[in-house]
């Protein structure tokens, strides 16, 4: 089993910034390559693990609203299409991409880097501080996209 990623987010139970998830690669004998998460909050204890099957489930998407949704924890897979239809801007992610847990500010960030447009930027900023409200919108053929959510 292979650790590929670990994020340390806002816990949606207890609200503070404790929450670690844990992404591992691992295979199975039937089903072959699969996601693992676990997450677990340091202070209240919460939990949540969750298994992806790295193989076509058709199409899903996504949208979160900013700022209300800002501290969602989210897997963001590879072959993904990202926008925030209210400043017309768009991200895609290749297969290449390894596919990663975040936030929704973590997406956001995200597309700040890749677009390299001071106006765009500070209305990004805006958004995040909560000054502008914005959707942002995940679609992935795959079917891929898991919001990462702790059981108590
Ligand atoms: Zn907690």
């Amino acid at each position: 089993m292979e650790k590929v990623y670990e994020v340390v987010g806002v816990c949606p139970s207890c609200g503070e910034k404790t929450f670690k998830v844990e992404m591992f690669r691992y295979e199975l004998p039937v089903e072959g390559p699969v996601i693992l998460f676990v997450g677990r909050c340091e202070r209240c204890g919460a939990r949540t693990s969750d298994t992806i099957p790295l193989a076509t489930s058709g199409e899903r998407e996504a949208t979160y609203e900013v700022p209300h949704d800002l501290h969602r924890i989210v897997y963001l897979p590879p072959n993904t299409e990202v926008s925030v239809p209210e400043l017309g801007i768009e991200m895609r992610l290749t297969r290449a991409f390894m596919g990663r847990i975040t936030t929704v500010e973590g997406i956001l960030r995200m597309m700040q880097d890749d677009v390299k447009d001071k106006k765009v930027s500070e209305m990004i900023e805006d958004a995040i501080a909560g000054k502008r409200r914005v959707r942002v919108f995940l679609r992935n053929e795959d079917g891929m996209i898991r919001e990462i959510r702790p059981r108590v």
